[in-house]
């Protein structure tokens, strides 16, 4: 006990403060910095919770960073934020973990936001040319409570079956352990720890 074991809630402590610091780094960042076909996903586990953050270039997702402008786009953007909040149907991990979903939230953050607000009508058609090199990404945070996070020793990523336009996921794992980072593609959809 003592030291070590101080030391040892200081760092179970510390790892969802360490990934929440890093995405709100991110939130300063041009978006126009990311890597169209690479999103990113870090998990942090701490006992039987689990944190996830995952960000993607629009692209990935819906195939354009524009504003939906058409029936058919604004019904990609819908689909992919209701596919997004099911993170266990995308990131499937061990069935004997036992993990289940406590919150999702899935957000679209798109440069110049406060001009081109989701839920404004955009019925004229002056601005579309300022939309082409907009860069936009689909970003989401999830909770997962786990019956034996041990047990999270495999993922497997049907996301890239759902998500044809994503090539990459940089998947980075923050645990006791310590933090471990690899790339999964859509040829190599699966990551052992
Ligand atoms: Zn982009």
């Amino acid at each position: 006990m003592g030291l070590h074991h101080y030391a040892g809630r200081l760092f179970a402590a510390g790892i969802f403060a360490v990934i929440s610091a890093g995405y709100a780094e991110e939130d300063h960042r041009e978006l126009g910095s990311h890597v169209h076909g690479r999103a990113t996903l870090a998990i942090a586990v701490e006992a039987n919770s689990v944190q996830i953050e995952f960000a993607a270039p629009g692209m990935d997702i819906v195939g354009f960073e524009h504003e939906a402008e058409t029936a058919r786009q604004k019904r990609a953007v819908e689909t992919a934020l209701a596919d997004l909040r099911e993170p266990l149907k995308l990131f499937v991990f061990p069935e004997t973990a036992g993990c289940t979903v406590t919150s999702a939230e899935v957000n679209v953050i798109a440069e110049d936001d406060e001009h081109h607000d989701a839920e404004a009508e955009t019925d004229d058609t002056a601005e579309t040319e300022e939309l082409d090199d907009r860069h936009a990404e689909f970003r989401a945070t999830y909770a997962l409570a786990c019956a034996d996070a041990a047990q999270l020793t495999s993922i497997y990523f049907p996301f890239f079956d759902r998500f044809a336009e994503a090539h990459a996921l940089a998947v980075t794992i923050i645990d006791a352990d310590g933090q471990s980072s690899s790339d999964v593609t859509s040829d190599y959809r699966h990551l052992e720890r």
